[in-house]
């Protein structure tokens, strides 16, 4: 079934696969008999690692940056996707611009700090609805100039950037070589990664319960997206019945915006516990603005008695920590 998944061209960035890592102290700090797994995407690498870099891979394919002398991205002052994706053009020998919304800060902290330490142009504009227009105005200096641009859509969430978590997918279907029933919790946005493990289990035909927790949005918007993004990544694919398999996953799949709190990026009580819990029961650090929330929600599910104690739990950290140092 991974054939297919083969056969599309990627350009290898990650350090992958990464480590999926048993955290019994925290099963038996939580009181559950279910095994809990962290699948450490914060493990990367390139220019701090998390989820986008997965997402690159397949987005910077080769024959899409035949000619290709930079990379024009957008995202918010502390954008880790926009990191990423200039760690991504250092490495490869090109130009980025970050269009980005909000004002300059100064000094410069956590992401945004990185972004200039990688070389990055950047252009800001006042609201997120400028960065779409922005990005086609730098694309169109690029060419005037002699050069090409590549526009990244913000996030890499299209369908070939969702292919990165089918990849992730198949990694943790490996590494756990279980056969009783799975729960996934994740951190999701703008839907590229929980599209792709959508999309990955359907093609294992693992029937993984997957719950997505949302950073910002409606829960029913962020489910709406990543199903989207997983039948438009299975016609790359283009196998005949996937499409199927992603539609009776996707009725099982769970999209919650009860941890959002005040907003994208506002920290929640139940956030902040999550990340002390994590700090002091595994030794992992996750990030207040995506991460801990996901975790809030994973600790939330245990403690309810959701989950049966013959199960097993995944907690796929998607990265983000430059965000602990704003
Ligand atoms: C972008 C991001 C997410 C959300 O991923 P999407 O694919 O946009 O849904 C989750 N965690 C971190 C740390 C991120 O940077």
């Amino acid at each position: 079934m991974l054939t297919r998944l083969d056969a599309v061209p990627r350009t290898k960035l990650a350090s992958v696969p990464t480590p999926l890592i048993a955290v019994p102290s925290l099963a038996a700090h939580l009181d559950t008999g279910a095994r809990i797994f962290v699948k450490a995407d914060d493990r990367t690498g390139l220019g701090l690692g998390g989820n986008k870099v997965r997402k690159l891979e397949y987005e910077l394919a080769p024959e899409r940056l035949a000619g290709v002398t930079e990379l024009v991205t957008a995202g918010g002052p502390h954008s880790n996707h926009c990191r990423v994706v200039a760690a991504a053009a250092a490495q490869l020998g090109l130009r980025c611009t970050l269009v980005i919304n909000g004002e300059a800060e100064d000094p410069a902290r956590g992401n945004a700090h990185l972004h200039r330490l990688l070389g990055a142009r950047i252009v800001t504009v006042p609201e997120r609805d400028d960065r779409d227009p922005a990005m086609e105005e730098e694309a169109r200096r690029v060419g005037a100039a002699g050069g090409r641009a590549l526009v990244v859509p913000v996030g890499a969430s299209t369908p070939r950037g969702a292919l990165g978590y089918v990849h992730a997918a198949a990694e943790m279907h490996r590494q756990l070589d279980s056969r009783t029933r799975v729960w996934i919790f994740v951190s999701t946005s703008s839907g590229g990664t929980l599209g792709g493990l959508i999309l990955g289990c359907a093609l294992l035909d693992w029937p993984v319960r997957l719950v997505g927790v949302s950073a910002d949005e409606p829960a029913a918007l962020t489910k709406d997206k990543a199903v989207g993004l997983a039948l438009d990544a299975a016609r790359l694919l283009g196998h005949e019945g996937l499409a199927d398999s992603v539609r009776a996953l996707s009725d099982s799949v769970v999209t919650t915006d009860a941890f959002v709190g005040e907003g994208y990026g506002a920290a929640t009580p139940a956030g902040d516990e999550a990340a002390r819990v994590f700090g002091a029961r595994t030794g992992l650090i996750l990030d207040p603005v995506y991460t801990a929330k996901a975790a809030a929600a994973m600790i939330a599910w245990l403690r309810r008695g959701r989950i049966p104690a013959s199960d097993r739990v995944i907690f796929v950290h998607t990265g983000g920590h430059p965000a602990l140092f704003r």
